[in-house]
């Protein structure tokens, strides 16, 4: 197979998140690009490891599971961001090195116990529902602050930001509205002392909106890889 086009879709992006980041009077440095692999198969992964990406953003647990293995030379660090039930605690804390989508004491628990059986640490994202559309998860905003208390008993457990997934609109103004609301958050949480650094914000079809608003890191899949034919949730 010919994968020629990852290593320019790569550049590509690359230049559009660099040129948003200008736009918005930041430094491309200050914003980096999380590859999402969801759907594409071991060896789509592996062309785009030999261009030097070694972090990627997975939805399914199961995929992880399955491509992993094939991939164990590539040194690659596996980014959960979909929705994760705590029967893949195990799994999870075997295979990953990021969960970008906790949303609950109750999976940090499993997360920790897992975790510490396996004696290792997971840097984790608190995913927050920004969005009003009822297929999209997180937790409410108000929750926020007082599981950001409860994580602070999970030696295993590194809270270093939050994610979210704005509204599937052609309305930039919402769009806009729900990484601004992250931001502003983050920003209050801060101020309760709570050092969040990391924002996770914006997809292929948004990044530049999420970068504007101050995203750290965007998750990028179909503009790298193509088209998905497969649907996850
Ligand atoms: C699939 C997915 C992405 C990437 O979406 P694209 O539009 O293909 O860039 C980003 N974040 C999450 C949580 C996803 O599920």
């Amino acid at each position: 197979m010919d994968y020629s086009y990852l290593s320019a879709n790569w550049t590509a992006v690359r230049a559009r998140v660099a040129q948003a980041c200008r736009d918005a009077g930041r430094e491309p440095s200050e914003v980096a690009i999380l590859p999402v692999s969801k759907t594409f198969g071991a060896e789509v992964v592996r062309a785009a490891a030999a261009l030097g990406l070694h972090r990627f953003g997975e939805n399914r647990v199961q995929e992880v599971r399955e491509k992993a293995p094939l991939l164990a030379d590539c040194g690659i660090e596996w980014v959960i961001i979909g929705p994760l039930q705590t029967n893949k605690a195990k799994d999870v804390a075997r295979l990953a090195h990021e969960v970008q989508t906790l949303d609950r004491v109750e999976l940090a628990e499993a997360l920790d116990h897992r975790l510490q059986i396996e004696g290792r640490a997971l840097d984790v994202l608190l995913q927050v529902k920004t969005s009003p559309e009822e297929s999209k998860h997180g937790l409410s905003p108000d929750d926020l602050a007082p599981l950001l208390m409860q994580l602070r008993r999970f030696d295993t457990l590194r809270v270093q930001g939050l994610m979210t997934i704005a509204t599937h609109t052609d309305d930039t103004a919402e769009v806009r509205r729900c990484f601004r609301q992250l931001r502003e958050l983050r920003d209050a949480m801060t101020a309760d002392g709570h050092a969040l650094p990391r924002l996770s914000m914006g997809m292929s079809g948004d990044f530049a909106l999420a970068i504007a608003e101050g995203a750290t890191e965007v998750r990028i899949g179909s503009a790298i890889f193509g088209m998905r034919t497969a649907t996850v949730s």
